[in-house]
């Protein structure tokens, strides 16, 4: 994938957790999972045994990461 930032090649990686990943509008006052939240998005689900995990791009020069998520999740 190409930074959009800089149009150079971005880096492929993961982020990992030991809770589900996920995006919302604004910090939670109670940390939870997304069902929580209005307008949250899944990342990734966590696994009992393995964690979270979802993968993502990074720009070292930008200090970007981009990470793909599917809208059926959310
Ligand atoms: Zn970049």
């Amino acid at each position: 994938m190409l930074c959009p930032y800089c149009s150079k090649e971005m880096k492929y990686g993961v982020i990992e957790s030991q809770h589900e990943i996920n995006w919302k509008p604004k910090k939670a006052k109670l940390l939870g999972a997304a069902d929580f939240h209005e307008g949250a998005i899944i990342l990734s689900e966590r696994s009992f045994l393995k964690g979270s995990c979802v993968e993502a791009y990074c720009c070292s020069d930008c200090k970007k990461i981009i990470i793909d998520y599917d809208e059926e999740l959310s």
